[in-house]
């Protein structure tokens, strides 16, 4: 497995490119405005096909770009769930008027709790862990002990919870999911930069149990 990222926008939001070099499979992690054309580069240079735009939310900082992707490679298929298709269907932002305009979509098909996609011989759980938005997922790849966690976790933070459509007790059963997993998994958050689930549970300030 490769994987590139890419970070820009207004929010400073990471892009991902996902590759099976075998299979010459890739898929696009999030589409921040103005950001992915080096990683569809480096697809097309490697002759990769991008058969998936898996957007972890429908926030405005992770969705700008994804006719970008799709106009280059029609054939990836744009998948989010449910619960954030909405988003996906207006794009705004729920505080500022975008200084860009985001063209309105639905989803190819909508993600669930528990599904895989396969790239290669690759597989990606999906993991449905609202709290920050109401659909928001997260990806694990136990083979590669990779999570590509959107914002539900960061280096040293957690996604905020203060929006409309945020909620904290949902974050919170998210949050203790995924440090469920093994303490080796790496963490490619998206904003910031990557960590693992043991360095989080040790010294991420927002984990802590309250009252220590
Ligand atoms: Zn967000
Ligand atoms: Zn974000």
């Amino acid at each position: 497995m490769k994987i590139y990222m890419n970070t820009g926008g207004l929010a400073a939001t990471n892009g991902y490119l996902v590759a099976h070099e075998a299979s010459g499979h890739a898929m696009i992690i999030d589409a921040p405005h103005k950001t992915l054309a080096p990683l569809l580069d480096i697809a097309r240079r490697n002759q990769w096909r991008i058969i998936y735009l898996i957007l972890t939310h429908g926030h405005w900082d992770h969705i700008g770009d994804h006719q970008v992707v799709t106009d280059a490679f029609p054939e990836a298929k744009v998948l989010i769930h449910r619960l954030d298709e909405p988003k996906l269907m207006k794009p705004e932002s729920m505080f500022f008027p975008l200084p860009y305009r985001i063209p309105a979509r639905r989803a190819d098909a909508c993600l669930e709790d528990g599904q895989t996609i396969a790239l290669g011989d690759l597989t990606f759980s999906v993991m449905h862990t609202p709290g920050h938005s109401p659909g928001h997922v997260v990806l694990n790849c136990p083979g590669e002990s990779l999570l590509l966690a959107g914002d539900l976790l960061f280096a040293r933070s957690i996604g905020r919870t203060d929006l409309p459509d945020s909620n904290s007790a949902d974050m919170r059963r998210s949050l203790q999911r995924v440090l469920a997993l093994p303490e080796n998994t790496v963490v490619r958050p998206g904003h910031g930069p990557a960590t693992s689930i043991g360095a989080e549970k040790n010294s991420n300030p927002f984990l802590a149990p309250p009252g220590s």
